[in-house]
């Protein structure tokens, strides 16, 4: 026998019916980002390496162990996109954006790439739904991003969620916090494992999201960034916050929330789900003042966040909205088939294949079974069709059909005209093409008033 293949290790294929909740989600995420202002953009799959290192930085775990880098062959070092804020400001610089009217808002959905260590709600490819603000307004700007993401989580039907908040300053604060902790640090060298050494010349501050039990004993009487905050980097924290309240969100300081990427300047958050075990965050986020100078641009304020798509949908709430309107992307289609051998001539169209096309070039879906009646309606089941619908021997020769409701067990038996009007109850009209024709009633939702 030849060999079986298997999707690559921490890769995963996204199969129906869960692939139409996955669209669900993103629907509900272009509605409420397109609220505020946000656009599409898509940016390639993979980029220069150095992009990644420059933009990302070259201490983070990112970049130092969990980057897919290949060299094509034209010798171009590439690597595939392990997070895509430094793309989004890539092609914000490439493309002149900076001359557009500020803020210029973007938002992506795609997948990422890390070499990391599979387990639950962890992969290597894995995908973000994300958002960057460009060109904005401090603290104003982040807390438009939060309340976006709180509305979005919410549209989903989030009600429990954890939104940590915290402030790493400035550069200004961030230069005279980090002398303090490594001097604290330095002197409890021996208390700290090898990686926190490491980190304590590459990256200090990351020393501070340790997840060792011993460090964290050991970080409860580190200095605190906050004592090290500029006037102005604290005036900008508790306006975000003061932002926040206004509107009703509710969140938590975490004042050892750093993220792990190096960009991060001032406002950053994270939010968790208690649902997600030991990865448990849905999302992170926060400001950068840096990155759009550093990738070659005119310094400009940024402030954006990526939600992990995997982990949402594991943790997506059971009375979501998504899951009703994922229902409406993959409605199961009607069963056409035969009552009975149905005498098909060489050449010809079977009466099931020519059914079932009318009926699709009226917007309803449909397929075609063959087999006995119980093998009929145990497909029917399996993809949650509504209705099967019968050609015999007797119907070819009357024109009319059977009918039959799977829920109510329904029978009837009608026209073809009579069966189109039977069978578009169960199928609301979502496309235009289909809404022009005549034949169809108008969908529920429909506006007709105050047209322009
Ligand atoms: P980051 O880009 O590291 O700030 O991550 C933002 C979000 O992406 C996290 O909160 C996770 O929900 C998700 N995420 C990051 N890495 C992975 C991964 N390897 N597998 C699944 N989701 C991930």
């Amino acid at each position: 026998m030849a060999k079986r293949f298997q999707a690559p290790k921490g890769t995963r294929d996204l199969l129906p019916p869960d692939t139409a909740l996955w669209a669900a989600v993103e629907v509900a995420a272009r509605r409420i980002f397109g609220i505020y202002g946000f656009r599409e953009i898509r940016t390639p799959i993979f980029e220069e390496t150095e992009l990644f290192a420059r933009g990302v930085g070259e201490s983070t775990d990112i970049v130092g162990k969990e980057m897919y880098s290949f060299v094509d062959k034209g010798q171009r070092s590439l690597t595939l996109r392990p997070e895509s804020t430094a793309s989004v400001v890539r092609a914000y610089v490439e493309h002149g954006m900076q001359r557009q009217p500020q803020p210029v808002k973007l938002f992506y959905i795609g997948p990422q790439f890390r070499y990391e260590r599979p387990q639950q709600g962890r992969y290597r490819q894995f995908h973000q739904i994300g958002a960057e603000l460009l060109g904005g307004r401090g603290a104003e700007s982040d807390a438009e991003v939060l309340l976006m993401l709180v509305a979005f989580l919410k549209e989903l039907g989030f009600k429990d969620l954890n939104v940590m908040l915290n402030t790493v300053g400035d550069s200004e604060s961030r230069t005279d916090y980090r002398e303090r902790l490594v001097s604290f640090l330095e002197a409890r060298r021996e208390r700290l494992s090898e990686e926190s050494v490491r980190r304590l010349a590459t990256n200090p501050l990351r020393i501070l999201d340790s997840k060792s039990p011993a460090e964290q004993e050991l970080l409860a009487e580190a200095p605190r960034l906050r004592d090290s905050l500029t006037a102005k980097s604290a005036a900008h924290f508790a306006a975000v916050c003061r932002t926040l309240e206004q509107f009703g969100v509710a969140y938590e300081v975490s004042p050892r929330l750093v993220r792990g990427l190096d960009y991060y300047t001032n406002t950053v958050f994270e939010i968790v789900s208690e649902g997600l075990g030991a990865q448990n965050a849905i999302c992170g986020g926060g400001a950068y003042e840096g990155l759009v100078e550093e990738l070659g641009g005119q310094p400009t304020y940024g402030v954006g966040f990526a939600i992990g798509e995997d982990r949402l949908v594991e943790v997506l709430p059971a009375d979501s909205p998504a899951r009703e309107q994922a229902s409406h992307f993959a409605p199961g289609p009607v069963v056409v088939a035969a009552a009975g051998r149905l005498p098909v001539k060489v050449g010809e169209l079977s009466p099931l294949f020519s059914l079932v096309e009318r009926l699709r070039r009226l917007g309803i879906p449909a397929v075609e079974a063959t087999g006995r009646q119980e093998n009929v309606f145990e497909r029917a089941n399996a993809i949650a069709s509504p209705v099967v619908v019968f050609i015999g021997q007797d119907e070819l020769q009357s024109g009319r059909y059977s009918m039959r409701a799977l829920e109510s067990g329904e029978r009837g038996e009608f026209d073809e005209a009579g069966l189109v009007r039977e069978l578009k109850k169960y199928f609301p009209v979502t496309s235009p093409s289909q809404r022009g024709a005549g034949t169809t009633t108008p969908p529920a939702d429909s506006v007709t008033e105050g047209e322009e």
